[in-house]
């Protein structure tokens, strides 16, 4: 592939937007489609070209990329009648949405009958990685491939990484997903300890964030649940969908992950209360008092 890319970016949401930015800094034409067109007129100002349909975007763009929300919103713009699959040509499509590892093997099946190159590469870092270009990416495909567009997904991240075949990118992020479940119920749990027994959160951030409980989860969201700021980085009804198909995947294989599901539950509670939109970090509220 030459140097600059003609890169079509479909999803431009809280991800997308600041993943497409830095292509677009980065120099490559970028040409973008979002269900709701609002979200591209800063990209668009900068100098982004607007496609009215996904098939037009498609047809001439040499790499497409794709942060949608759900597997169905992968399903429809790769498989939709005149979308990505019925019109791209020779191109590489990467999908960077988190989704099921068993769409991915059938995007990249579709994709070479088609003439076009599949990878999945989702990615892990949240709004803060993708704003300062610092994602971790994880990615299933063709070494070739992989090879192809590694200068590309550079460009958003600084650990990029080849995991295996077409879908072992979604399953590397299930992994991911796993340990995060994990994680935020014991940052939850241990903040709200701190508040319960009286101490000041935020000395307690001071010692427990330089010591073996540090992470991204304690020091980015609890700091957010500590200021009461439960916005969203990462929506609570994304990580459900993404904990709905972790259990799926470790049920085909006969794997009882029990913290994988009772962070499921926790979460299915907060969507019953309308919690759906806000930021995984609200978990916190199920146990300050
Ligand atoms: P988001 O803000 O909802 O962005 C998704 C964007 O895709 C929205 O702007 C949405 O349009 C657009 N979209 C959805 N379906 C579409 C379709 N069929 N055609 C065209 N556009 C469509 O979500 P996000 O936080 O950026 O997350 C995107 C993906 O990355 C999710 O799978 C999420 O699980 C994953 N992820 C998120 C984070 C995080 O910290 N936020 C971290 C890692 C991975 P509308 O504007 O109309 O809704």
């Amino acid at each position: 592939m030459s140097a600059k890319q003609r890169i079509g970016f479909i999803g431009l949401g809280i991800m997308g937007q600041s993943m497409a930015g830095h292509l677009l800094a980065a120099g490559h034409q970028l040409n973008v489609f979002n269900r709701s067109k609002s979200k591209t007129d800063d990209l668009v100002a900068k100098g982004a070209k607007w496609f009215d349909t996904i098939g037009d975007l498609a047809a001439e763009s040499d790499v497409i990329i794709t942060m949608v929300g759900y597997p169905s919103d992968v399903e429809e713009v790769y498989f939709g009648a005149g979308k990505i699959l019925d019109r791209a040509k020779n191109a590489y499509l990467i999908d960077m949405t988190t989704s099921s590892p068993s769409l991915a093997k059938r995007i990249a099946e579709e994709a070479e009958k088609r003439g076009c190159h599949g990878l999945d590469a989702p990615v892990s870092g949240g709004d803060v990685g993708a704003r300062n270009a610092k994602l971790s990416i994880m990615v299933g495909g063709k070494q070739s491939d992989f090879d192809a567009v590694l200068p590309i997904l550079k460009i958003m991240g600084s650990n990029v990484v080849l995991q295996g075949g077409p879908g072992a990118g979604q399953h590397t992020k299930m992994c991911n997903q796993i340990v995060i479940a994990g994680t935020i119920m014991g940052v939850s749990e241990g903040l709200g300890y701190a508040k319960s027994v009286g101490l000041n959160p935020e000395t307690v951030m001071e010692s427990i964030g330089g010591g073996a409980a540090s992470g991204f989860q304690l020091l980015n969201l609890g700091a957010r649940m500590i200021a009461g700021d439960f916005a969203p980085g990462f929506y609570v009804e994304h990580f459900l969908k993404d904990l709905g198909i972790a259990l799926e995947e470790a049920q085909k294989v006969n794997l009882d992950l029990p913290a994988l599901a009772l962070a499921k539950k926790l979460y299915e509670g907060l969507v019953a209360e309308g919690c759906a939109k806000n930021g995984t970090q609200v978990l916190f509220t199920k146990y300050a008092r």
